[in-house]
């Protein structure tokens, strides 16, 4: 038996995550919860899973919590300092940080200094301190075990191989929702479109992120970190149907690939229960069904963010975080109808150039670069 704790548990992830758990009663017990604001499904995930501890980040939806709640046995928590205190309860082995954005950050630095293993699905983490973090997750000892798709179809097929025999690490993409199109047609595509991801169901953020391929720059980023290789070692390459999860290149030529359906719970229950495997209600793969794999490259042209996550990776410092915080701000420009497809890369690529310089950033500058980021971002365009 496992003690999970969820950050983020009201959303994408969060919510799979529970799948699992629900799935598998004997093998994991959830402890503690957190939520932005979805009171109504923290209150029902509460009644399901009586954790000791939920926490609610925003205050004001933390007492509205409390108040319905009444007597109850769960321990009610609140804002920054209620994720950090459930990332680092004493009986929880392992913390899922499946929160959107920069705010996993601390709850994480946090739970590796308190040696919890972290099932990591919160991008920003690793693409705005990676370095940090790693190298706090080598001092603790602790395991990061990725439940992105990408990156835990490496770590799969890395599994008891020397990182000194790989060529290249190769993440694959669907291309989302705009595969195929040229800029012009580009600059005309609505945000009601972008959020039609062709094969996965995710939050709106990532599914944005999915049709500029700012999330293949962004895992390119967290590739990095994870494995310890150079960013010129890492590749793209677009597959429709989204079956190869990822690929690993070893330098006789030889190429490991790890396939599945596309659903997320397989590598969030592969996380929960590394290293050991779990049977689970997925199944294999229907071969008549998925009987043509595709493969092509991805248009960089028409596509910046990419290249602008790896400009990013080799400048380092503080500019992956500005890259991170100024894509989270124009996503939700875009989703609100606000901005252009392409004011996206172009925005992005203005917050870059303004701020740089800070090597070996601590995490006061990142955090500081995240701020100042979002602010020119909102106020100068
Ligand atoms: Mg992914």
């Amino acid at each position: 038996m496992k003690n999970i704790s969820i950050l983020g548990s009201t959303g994408s992830i969060g919510t799979q995550t529970l799948e699992v758990v629900r799935s598998n009663p004997e093998a994991f017990r959830v402890i503690a919860i957190s939520g932005n604001s979805n009171i109504d499904l923290l209150q029902s995930q509460i009644a399901e899973f009586s954790p000791k501890y939920a926490a609610v980040y925003d205050e004001k939806k933390s007492m509205e919590l409390k108040h319905r709640l009444g007597n109850i046995d769960t321990k009610i928590l609140c804002g920054m300092d209620g994720l950090i205190e459930i990332s680092t309860i004493e009986e929880v082995d392992i913390l899922i940080t499946s929160v959107v954005g920069n705010i996993g950050l601390l709850p994480t630095l946090n739970a590796i200094k308190a040696k919890k293993t972290i099932a990591l699905a919160n991008k920003e983490t690793l693409v705005t301190a990676g370095e940090i973090v790693m190298k706090e997750a080598l001092d603790n000892g602790v395991k990061i075990i990725p439940v992105d798709s990408e990156h835990s179809a490496i770590f799969q097929c890395l599994e008891g191989c020397n990182i000194k025999e790989v060529k290249k690490l190769i993440l694959t993409a669907s291309g989302g929702p705009f595969r195929g199109f040229n800029k012009e047609e580009l600059i005309k595509v609505k945000s009601s479109e972008a959020l039609k991801h062709p094969n996965w169901s995710m939050g709106k953020k990532i599914t944005i992120d999915s049709a500029t391929l700012m999330n293949k720059g962004l895992e390119v980023i967290e590739a990095k970190w994870l494995f310890g290789v150079m960013p010129k070692e890492i590749d793209v390459v677009v597959h429709p149907q989204s079956i190869i999860h990822s690929m690993v290149e070893f330098i006789d030529g030889s190429l490991l690939a790890q396939l599945g359906i596309p659903d997320m719970k397989l590598p969030i229950q592969y996380a929960l229960t590394y290293p050991k495997r779990i049977e689970s209600s997925s199944g294999g793969l229907d071969f008549e069904k998925y009987s043509k794999l595709t493969f092509e490259k991805p248009h960089r042209e028409s596509f910046p963010c990419l290249d602008l996550a790896y400009e990013a990776l080799e400048l380092g410092g503080i500019t992956p975080a500005v890259l991170n915080a100024a894509n989270e701000e124009l996503v939700l420009q875009f989703l609100d109808n606000k901005i252009g497809f392409y004011d996206i890369p172009n925005r992005i690529e203005k917050a870059m150039n303004k701020f740089k310089g800070i090597k070996n950033p601590y995490i006061n500058d990142i955090i500081e670069a995240d701020k100042i980021t979002r602010e020119y971002i909102n106020k100068s365009f």
